[in-house]
């Protein structure tokens, strides 16, 4: 691949559970996708990077090498790749929020299981054997790992394996064969990555550009706007409530002395519970509204 070296890449998914939320984000952050009869990459109308679309066992490889700046994958597969690495060449920025599935040993209905202890001696079919193998290690347990690239879930009945620790989002799949879960190994969601390949001055810029708009997307997904009014004696019992605002705007009510409008974002959820105690705590006419866009 010749990379365009004036332009940031950023690897995504191609097609599966990851590449519509991935490219949902950078949507949300503005970035007008070019539809092109090519489906192995696509330009930004709108920003100078170009989407790589690859499979997700790849996009690891393709951050730490440098080939594409940035990607995103989930937890899952980039801490397996992970294990079979000297030392990271990439860096996780955040945590995306979506893609979110657990790593989980199962075992058949028929079989006892009473800890980690049950799987000395028992052969585990996975797809993650780096991660299943960790687990086992901190436990103590010997226990032989099968490398299973897809089906997990039917070497029990083929009698390839007694365990299998395979990915779980609802366990429908697991139920419909006949397996149940036992072990959580790891808690996944979808990550962005960053290579530790250093960048040149122009690329860092764009690169610090793609960032913060990142940034604000994933802050106004959980941020609220919240307005309300106050007396001057409730004030600071009413701040003190707002779930994670910093510093909020305090203005005089026109034509009202000692009557006070409080503005701030709240970067946590604001439940029900929450304005019912800003109201016993003084507070009147509440608005907590969305945030668009955000730029800290
Ligand atoms: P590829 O062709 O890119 O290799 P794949 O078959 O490995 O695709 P998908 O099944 O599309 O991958 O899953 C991609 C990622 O989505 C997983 O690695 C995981 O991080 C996440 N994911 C979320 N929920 C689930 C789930 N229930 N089962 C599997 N993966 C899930
Ligand atoms: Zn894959």
């Amino acid at each position: 691949m010749l990379a365009d070296r004036s332009r940031l890449h950023i690897a995504l998914q191609k097609s599966g559970r990851l590449s519509e939320s991935s490219q949902q984000l950078l949507r949300d952050a503005g970035f007008r996708i070019q539809t092109t009869k090519n489906s192995l990459t696509a330009g930004v109308e709108n920003f100078p990077a170009e989407l790589m679309f690859v499979r997700d066992d790849d996009i690891p490889t393709f951050v730490s090498d440098g080939v594409c700046e940035f990607g995103i994958v989930g937890q899952n597969v980039l801490e397996e790749f992970a294990l079979g690495q000297a030392e990271p060449k990439y860096e996780v920025l955040a945590e995306l929020g979506f893609g979110r599935c657990s790593l989980k040993l199962a075992a058949p209905e028929s079989l006892t299981y009473e800890g980690p202890q049950s799987l000395a001696g028992t052969r585990i079919a996975t797809s993650y054997p780096r991660l299943t193998e960790r687990f086992l290690r901190e436990r103590g347990v010997d226990a032989t790992v099968v490398k299973m690239n897809g089906a997990v879930e039917l070497a029990p009945r083929l009698q390839i394996a007694n365990f299998v620790c395979d990915l779980v989002s609802t366990g429908a799949t697991l139920e419909a064969n006949g397996l149940r879960p036992v072990e959580t190994v790891l808690e996944s969601q979808a990550v962005l990555l960053r290579t530790r390949k250093p960048l040149d001055e122009a690329r860092s810029q764009i690169a610090a550009g793609l960032l913060s708009r990142v940034d604000g997307v994933l802050a106004t997904k959980e941020s609220k706007y919240i307005m309300l009014n106050a007396t001057e004696d409730s004030l600071e019992q009413i701040t003190a409530i707002l779930p994670g605002a910093e510093a909020p705007t305090i203005l005089p009510l026109h034509g009202r002395p000692g009557h006070f409008a409080v503005h701030a974002v709240c970067q946590e959820s604001i439940f029900w519970e929450t304005l019912q105690k800003l109201k016993s705590a003084g507070a009147s006419a509440i608005l907590v509204v969305p945030i668009e866009k955000m730029m800290m």
